[in-house]
């Protein structure tokens, strides 16, 4: 097991010279042992120290980075068996999948087609990450040239699909530089493709027959000094591949196996017959506890789904989703528009515009901060009081924006209203419907 915070603490240098991005060393400790830090951001700790530190303070699941650029990303590092036990950490990579032998044209379009797909939501952008490039006929120069292709001229990063160790190393040599994920190292191959890896710097999946035989291989491969390894468990068949998923898991969380401690791949795209069923498999395997999927297409109506399941399960329980403080546009509204003010409580925010937007009436909203409590939540918090509300009203800017004084504060919070007159002499505070599904309603009585 891991050691203690107070542990690490007494192997630190103790100068508190906040070099590695927190204050003190004590709390550079608690986060080394929370698994939120890695050691190398502390430089001043000793040789001795380190060695002590880099075993005992590593996440038990290897976080390993994969990609460069805008689509890079962490996979694995988690460190609960369930998202309420704590958050995970690094959401599953999503991938499709295309072979080395499809025509220059027609994977220009696909890239196109998929680099579209990108959805604006709780001022997050969600899209997929990888493009898996399999090696349809063992010819190298074709899997390298397509590599060279995606990895030049997409954001997507790469997993290289190769048994032959040739092609691999074409293809590597063609688009290193956007740290592909090497799939994979298997008994036939294990050392000529973990010494690939190993030169190369890059990571490597693993693909065994089983657990056990995931288990020596895992162990051979490290012992020849890899770090960053991706597991594939072999099992193409729900059921077996669900308790592959949850056995690595609590492998290497609650038995501290060594060899299993790595994030895993699966690959629905060969366990189903349509994108349709392909999308089931996937959102269990978010859930249950992929690092990497690989499906055979990105359609929007699959993908979406599966964005919005994996923010929600790699979402902070602890921490209530929120929108950015500021004033929304809604359907290009001008200096005679109503002007609404609510909290950013992302689902407050959601429903709140969502009525807006349907009463086809263009208006401001004004969403304050309010750490992501709802509007009676905040009010009984105190953080949606009419002095903060008034206050936020006058520094926001909206005044600037529109020719008139009347502002509609949730019918929830009507009692903030003689306070905010207070705070804002010259405005007149409107009560708008406690119910938001009355807001189009409001909206357009109020335009009449
Ligand atoms: S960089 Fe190292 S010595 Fe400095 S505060 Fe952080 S842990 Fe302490």
């Amino acid at each position: 097991m891991g050691l203690t915070g107070i542990q690490i603490f007494k192997l630190l240098p103790k100068t508190n010279c906040a070099e590695c991005g927190v204050p003190t060393c004590l709390a550079f400790a608690m986060n080394l042992a929370a698994g939120k830090a890695e050691l190398d951001s502390c430089p001043y700790v000793s040789d001795e120290a380190r060695e002590q530190l880099a075993e005992a303070s590593a996440p038990p699941i290897r976080p390993v980075s994969i990609g460069a650029g805008a689509r890079a990303f962490k996979t694995g590092g988690e460190t609960v068996m369930f998202r309420h036990e704590k958050t995970f950490y690094n959401p599953t990579g999503l991938a499709a999948m295309v072979a080395s032998d499809m025509d220059g044209a027609a994977l220009d379009t696909k890239l196109k087609e998929w680099n579209a797909l990108q959805f604006e939501r709780v001022g997050l952008n969600l899209r997929p990450e990888l493009v898996a490039l399999k090696d349809a006929n063992g010819n190298g120069a074709a899997f390298a040239a397509a590599a060279k292709k995606i990895a030049a001229e997409s954001e997507f990063g790469l997993i290289l699909m190769t048994d032959s160790v040739e092609a691999m190393r074409a293809a590597v040599e063609a688009c290193a530089f956007k740290r592909p994920l090497l799939y994979a190292a298997t008994a036939d191959n294990a050392e000529d493709m973990g010494n690939l890896a190993k030169e190369a710097g890059l990571p490597l999946a693993v693909k065994a027959e089983n657990a056990d035989a995931l288990i020596a291989l895992s162990d051979k491969l490290t012992g020849m000094g890899l770090k960053d390894l991706v597991l594939d468990s072999g099992a193409r068949e729900i059921k077996q591949l669900f308790q592959d998923q949850v056995a690595i898991r609590r492998a290497a969380l609650k038995a501290g196996n060594k060899s299993l401690g790595f994030p895993t791949i699966a690959f629905p795209c060969e366990m189903a017959g349509n994108l349709d069923m392909e999308t089931l498999i996937a959102s269990m395997l978010i859930a249950k506890y992929a690092g990497i999927l690989v499906l055979s297409d990105f359609k929007g109506e699959n993908l979406f789904p599966l964005l919005l399941a994996r923010l929600n399960i790699y979402t902070d329980p602890q921490r209530p989703m929120t929108v950015t403080e500021g004033i929304y546009e809604i359907g290009a509204p001008d200096e005679n528009s109503p002007v609404l003010v609510t909290t950013n409580f992302s689902l407050t925010y959601f429903i709140v515009s969502g009525e807006i937007e349907g009463s086809r009436v263009p208006s401001w909203l004004l969403i304050m901060d309010t750490e992501g409590l709802s509007v009676m939540t905040a009010w009984a918090a105190g953080k949606f009081s009419g002095d903060v509300v008034g206050m936020f009203v006058k520094k926001c800017g909206i005044a600037d924006k529109v020719a008139h004084k009347k502002i509609i504060i949730p019918g929830y919070a009507a009692s903030i209203s003689g306070e905010m007159e207070e705070e804002l002499p010259d405005w007149e505070i409107l009560i708008g419907p406690r119910d938001a599904s009355l807001i189009p309603k409001y909206l357009k009585d109020m335009k009449k």
